[in-house]
């Protein structure tokens, strides 16, 4: 994102509506005397386009130019309204994992995990989703990349996780690696987010999935126990706008 220079009038009505935080410098205006202006930092914003939608400036300063390979990937990651042609789905490119009921995506036995790294104040650098998603794909514990997921498209080796050399010092809002693994191998994957977390410089959310069994008791939570692992039972639930592909058991109907 970018301010006019001759056009902005530091106003500071979009500064609210920047989830990373004051990344709006002033200056003086070199031609138009007693004018100050301000400019965007580059490296911190993610065009995330919260400041343009919100449609506050009084002087329309606030432009989003069509951005070049790899800082395309900053909206695609951030910005909700811009659609990922690789899954050509909206909203930033993944459906994530609460259409589960109707895909069919973890089937029992299995887990959805997925690493939500960065949150508005903070970003992530591809650089960190880079090396999480190398410890995971390293410690060699089935874990399978989601095909279509925006991190998982920008790596040039899907078998060890690594990123396109010219994305990893780009920025996103936050971004999510996806994918899912055998029940019975989830403690050592959640010994290995616990280990690699340590080496980052941004935070990360863990998402985990399953399905619940008829009988009701939800899989993963003996697990977080054992390891002495708080979690919150949080559910996005897909309320049967879709039509089910799947039988997940043999008494569903
Ligand atoms: S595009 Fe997003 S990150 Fe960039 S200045 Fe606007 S609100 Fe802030
Ligand atoms: S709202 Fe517009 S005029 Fe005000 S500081 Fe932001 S870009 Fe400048």
């Amino acid at each position: 994102m970018k301010a006019d220079k001759d056009k902005c009038i530091a106003c500071k009505r979009c500064f609210p509506y920047c989830p990373m935080g004051r990344i709006q410098s002033y200056h003086r205006h070199e031609t138009i005397p007693g004018r100050v202006y301000i400019d965007i930092d580059q490296d911190a914003c993610t065009d995330c386009g919260m400041c343009l939608r919100a449609k506050i400036c009084p002087v329309n300063a606030l432009f989003q130019p069509e951005e070049p390979w790899p800082r395309e990937v900053r909206g695609v990651l951030s910005n909700p309204m811009i659609e990922f042609m690789g899954s050509q789905t909206p909203g930033r490119g993944t459906e994530e994992m609460k259409t589960n009921d109707v895909k069919g995506t973890f089937l029992p036995g299995e887990v959805g995990v997925g690493i939500e790294l960065g949150r508005p104040g903070v970003g992530a650098y591809f650089r960190d989703v880079e090396t999480v998603a190398m410890a995971l794909m390293k410690a060699n514990l089935g874990y399978e990349l989601a095909a279509e997921n925006p991190v998982t498209h920008f790596m040039s080796d899907k078998k060890t996780g690594k990123l396109r050399d010219d994305v990893v010092n780009e920025k996103a809002t936050s971004a999510i690696i996806e994918g899912k693994c055998k029940l019975e191998k989830l403690p050592e994957v959640l010994k290995v987010l616990q280990e690699v977390a340590k080496t980052l410089d941004t935070v990360f959310t863990l998402e985990v999935i399953t399905k619940v069994p008829p009988e009701g008791e939800v899989p993963i939570v003996p697990v977080f126990k054992k390891l002495g692992m708080w979690h919150s039972i949080n559910s996005k639930n897909n309320m049967g706008l879709g039509e089910p592909h799947f039988k997940f058991y043999e008494d569903e109907k």
